[in-house]
């Protein structure tokens, strides 16, 4: 049993991640791999995701079918479905995938139509994740989209239409002139209509965009702390209200069977194969779950990565081997990070360590001031982020002495 994260639909089964990079627009605050191309280049960039495919799986050892597929990036809804069948099936003839694989793709508001969602809907998708990012035309034209809030609206009903098992709603909020009045109306829309799972993220200026260019010059800053503060409280309180259960810091949903099957494998880890440019992969160096591991990344920019598939080599830039101290550090961040919280005695069995002893006097005072508590019941003892500590986890996570040999 993994240590932390949300304990629905939890399967153990690795994930696949495919980056597609490209974009209509580049948005002003957007720090991904991304990039503007036309169809020639679109097309090529297809190819050598099908090419790297089988360079990958010649050395991916786990047996376990995959029984997640994310189509990410930049705006995978932007190429064609033949594109992104040639790319699943790919995945289908050389990996492991699980015959009900569970296929997410990540979409712009303004390419959903309900001939698309039904394309979609033919290649396997189950759930579609629209980046709405706000349903207020000043926020979206703050935030360099091209969609305004009415076909935001209209692209998440004609989605919920189409018969996905989960629609996704992203919104991000701390824009420099938000209130809380603003952001609750915001808020108050995806509430309207209605999707199954809603991510709200905070904006957070990167040095390498045009925002971070802005903020140097001082044109731009992110909002103060405090503010920051109100309006994650705020968005947890609306949205629990309105019938959907935090389950991470950012994630929220209308019932366990909505939470991302995907994303849970990044917070447990569970192994994932990320493939594309940019792309993160984690493989578990252990039979019985996740003391020691391999992470290793692909080549950031698009060129790159395509010389180097095309030489018939593995794109990889960089890559760290994680030892039980480095796996039990990161298993108490983000076990911090979800309102399932830490297991404590799977945390003590697996890496040898009692959180609680090690960290008693930090643990009590954490307690006083609200900002977790210690519970148990039938599954054991958790160490519990409340919703003010969930607004500092990593904070939190910071403070904790992991006594582990390296
Ligand atoms: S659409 Fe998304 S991925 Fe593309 S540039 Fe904007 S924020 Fe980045």
């Amino acid at each position: 049993m993994p240590t932390g994260g949300p304990r629905a639909n939890r399967s153990g089964a690795p994930g696949l991640y495919l980056h597609l990079p490209f974009c209509s627009a580049i948005c002003p605050y957007c720090d991904f791999s991304v990039l503007r191309a036309g169809v020639p280049a679109r097309r090529r960039f297809v190819d050598h995701l099908v090419a790297e495919v089988p360079l990958a799986a010649r050395e991916w050892r786990d047996p376990t079918p995959f029984d997640t597929v994310y189509l990410g990036g930049g705006t995978p809804s932007l190429l064609p479905p033949g594109d992104l069948a040639r790319v699943l099936d790919a995945g289908r003839e050389h990996l492991a995938l699980a015959p009900a694989a569970w296929v997410f793709l990540e979409a712009n508001p303004e390419d959903v139509t309900a001939a698309a969602c039904a394309e979609w809907r033919g290649l396997g998708v189950r759930t579609l994740s629209l980046g709405v990012q706000s349903f207020s035309d000043d926020a979206l034209r703050f935030l360099g989209r091209r969609h305004d809030g009415k076909r935001a609206r209209a692209a998440t009903d004609t989605a919920l239409a189409a018969g996905f098992d989960t629609v996704s709603v992203d919104l991000i909020f701390g824009l420099p002139d938000q209130t809380p009045e603003t952001w609750r109306r915001d808020l108050m829309a995806v509430v309207d209509v209605g999707p199954g799972h809603v991510s709200c993220y905070q904006l957070t200026i990167h040095p390498r965009t045009r925002f971070g260019v802005s903020a140097r010059r001082g044109q731009l800053s992110e909002m103060p702390e405090r503010e920051q503060a109100t309006l994650f409280d705020l968005t947890h309180r609306v949205l629990a209200d309105a019938g959907f259960s935090a389950y991470e810091v950012s994630n929220f949903a209308r019932s366990p069977d909505h939470e991302s099957r995907h994303n849970r494998k990044y917070w447990d880890h569970t192994p994932y194969l990320g493939l594309g440019p940019s792309a993160h992969s984690l493989a578990t160096a252990d039979a019985d779950g996740t003391r020691r591991a391999h992470r290793w990344w692909n080549e950031r920019r698009t060129l790159p990565w395509e010389r180097r598939v095309a030489a018939g080599e593995r794109p990889i830039a960089g890559e760290e081997r994680l030892g039980r101290r480095a796996m039990a550090t990161e298993a108490l961040l983000l076990g911090l990070r979800t309102t399932a919280g830490v297991d404590l005695d799977a945390f003590a069995v697996r890496y040898g360590i009692d959180v609680l002893a090690a960290n008693d006097a930090l643990v009590a005072r954490l307690a006083t001031e609200g900002r977790l508590v210690v519970t148990s019941g039938p599954t054991g003892r958790r160490l519990v982020p409340t919703r003010s500590g969930l607004a500092v986890a990593d904070g939190l996570a910071a403070a904790f002495d992991v006594p582990l040999p390296t």
